[in-house]
């Protein structure tokens, strides 16, 4: 099958969007709104079809900062940039969209989150964190834990992760959920006896200080270290890596 490019998913929605644009326009500005818009579009199409992303994508954000209503449209865009491995212009695009006034404030939320998301790719830790806790109590709630989950993963903050993980398994009504984690937050905070309440026979509790040696490959992401680390380096899943030579 032939693989398909989902900047094509961008594509459609953008003419839909458009049409509902220039119906609300009076007749000669449709004119010469609509040209600017197709001639960006059709540009953007052109440079999909010479397999050129880049070249594709300037041009789908430049008919999309052309026609604000597509709202929708550049929320996907700007996941797709981070995707892509492009935070900072999933930044510019989620931020563009925060400026505007006015949003509702379930949209407001929604990009907010994105925004936490993007800075988190990129690195740029008090960004995310500040950004989360710009989120009201509602229904992001969760969504915002399990990010603020990862971002405290990132910054070895294992006492904060353990805190989060608590609230995720009580908002869940499931006290196993997040078990594994919270066993190993606590074996970094050196909390070994309570950590075995979780999982009495983990095989960290019985591991020497120094790691075992030899090519380990993570089941979860398939990145491969010469030495064993409890939580994958590459995808920051705890457990997933295993000794195959
Ligand atoms: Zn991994």
């Amino acid at each position: 099958m032939i693989p398909i490019d989902p900047l094509w998913l961008l594509v459609l929605p953008l003419l839909f969007a458009m049409g509902w644009f220039a119906a609300r326009l009076d007749f000669r500005q449709v004119q010469s709104q609509q040209r600017t818009d197709f001639d960006e579009l059709a540009a953007g199409v052109e440079a999909l079809l010479e397999d050129n992303s880049q070249e594709a994508m300037d041009r789908l954000l430049a008919a999309i900062r052309q026609n604000p209503e597509a709202l929708g449209l550049q929320k996907a865009l700007g996941r797709y940039y981070r995707q892509k491995g492009l935070p900072d212009r999933a930044i510019e695009v989620h931020l563009a969209l925060l400026g505007r006034t006015p949003l509702s404030d379930s949209l407001r939320e929604q990009l907010v989150l994105e925004l936490a998301h993007d800075y988190m790719a990129a690195g740029i830790f008090d960004r995310a964190e500040q950004s989360l806790d710009l989120l009201r109590p509602g229904t992001l709630a969760q969504q915002a834990l399990a990010l603020k989950l990862d971002l405290m993963q990132r910054q070895r903050r294992w006492a904060d992760a353990l805190t989060i993980a608590q609230q995720l398994s009580q908002a869940a009504n499931d006290p196993q959920a997040y078990r594994i984690e919270r066993f190993h937050f606590l074996m970094e905070l050196g909390e070994a006896a309570k950590a075995a309440e979780l999982i009495s026979d983990h095989p960290r509790l019985q591991a020497g200080s120094e790691p075992v040696l030899g090519l380990h490959v993570c089941g979860v992401c398939g990145f491969q270290t010469r030495r064993h680390y409890w939580q994958c380096p590459g995808c920051h899943s705890w457990d997933g890596l295993h000794l195959i030579q």
